[in-house]
């Protein structure tokens, strides 16, 4: 047990963390030697009603298994508060897991923009004011790893949920730009899009399938990612189910077109094979690998026919 990944020291806020996936991260890193704060709302699965219930049970459990922990009630909407919690009971915040969400799933034909206000406001500025705040204490301390919890339905669309997908794919966006922002200070943000049996699953699985997908199945991957060892910084993992993958961009060689001749839509739609086929695919990495093909053509002939 020598090289046993632990935590000891480490101060972790799990947020949405009274049940589901949330709770089996809260468990395992608190298994591990972490001080953990256990923040939940204790509201219903779309975002109502409010108990402290869900907090305390997952305290008492990692209490009786010899862990430390914390219970807050805030909404991930006020998460200066959470931090605030952190710094008080602990002193210091190493981890955030940005986990909390509710589900208010609609087509888009009926969706209200209530429907959409409150996804956007839990799942991205929730996830944003938590990581805002924590920010300047893990980049003076010269460690942070943050997990942000998009979903397929972010990367790929799903049926009857386009404000979540809006605020899933959101947080990739954010968790990129702060993996930039936060490399040199050894704060590192990394993005899982996972599948377990939650409530917000029971409606849309059959329940052999949402009991079989355990919660417990995401969270290693979730703790080797939060770990000091751990160099990965702005990764997308697929995860659950006991399946593990990570995701990346993938361009197709594309099309070049010589600049100072008219570029018509007869001239696209001629090229559009050479634009659409994946057969000579890249797998940019950042910004500057994105623009390097339009930055090419700026200086130089074209192939474009
Ligand atoms: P869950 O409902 O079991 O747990 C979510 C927890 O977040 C609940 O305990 C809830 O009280 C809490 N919460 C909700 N709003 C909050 C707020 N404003 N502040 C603080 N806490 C709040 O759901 P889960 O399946 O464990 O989901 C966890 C995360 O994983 C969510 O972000 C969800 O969107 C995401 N996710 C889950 C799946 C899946 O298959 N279960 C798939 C993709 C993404």
């Amino acid at each position: 047990m020598g090289n046993e990944l632990r935590f000891d020291g480490r101060v972790a806020i799990v947020t949405g963390a009274g049940q589901g996936l949330g709770r089996a991260h809260a468990l395992l890193l608190a298994s591990r030697g972490a001080k953990v704060v256990v923040n939940d709302l204790g509201g219903s699965a779309t975002g109502g009603g409010k108990s402290s219930e869900a907090a305390d049970k997952v305290v008492a459990d990692i209490k009786a298994a010899g862990g430390e922990a914390v219970a807050n009630y805030d909404s991930v909407e006020e998460g200066g508060k959470i931090v605030q919690a952190a710094l008080d009971h602990f002193k210091r915040v190493d981890i955030i897991i940005n986990n909390a969400g509710i589900l208010r799933d609609s087509s888009f034909q009926k969706m209200t923009e209530q429907d959409w206000e409150l996804i956007y406001r839990v799942h991205v500025l929730g996830a944003f004011r938590v990581t805002h705040a924590a920010w300047p204490h893990m980049r003076d301390a010269g460690f942070g790893r943050i997990i942000f919890t998009s979903s397929a339905a972010g990367l790929y669309g799903n049926f009857g949920q386009a404000n979540y997908s809006t605020a899933k794919l959101g947080l990739v966006g954010l968790a990129r730009t702060l993996a930039i922002e936060g490399a040199k200070k050894n704060v590192f943000a990394n993005v899982i899009a996972p599948i377990a049996g939650s409530r917000l699953t029971e409606t849309i699985l059959p329940k052999e399938v949402t009991d079989a997908l355990k919660p417990e199945y995401v969270s290693p991957l979730v703790a080797v990612l939060c770990h000091e060892e751990s160099q990965e910084n702005g990764g997308i993992f697929e995860v659950g189910g006991g399946f593990m993958s990570k995701l990346r961009w993938q361009r197709t060689e594309g099309a070049r077109f010589k600049l100072g001749r008219n570029i018509t839509p007869e001239l696209v739609q001629r090229n559009w094979e050479r634009i659409t086929d994946f057969g000579k695919a890249t797998f940019p990495e950042d910004i500057t690998g994105a623009t390097q093909p339009v930055m090419e053509n700026l200086g130089t002939k074209s192939r474009g026919g």
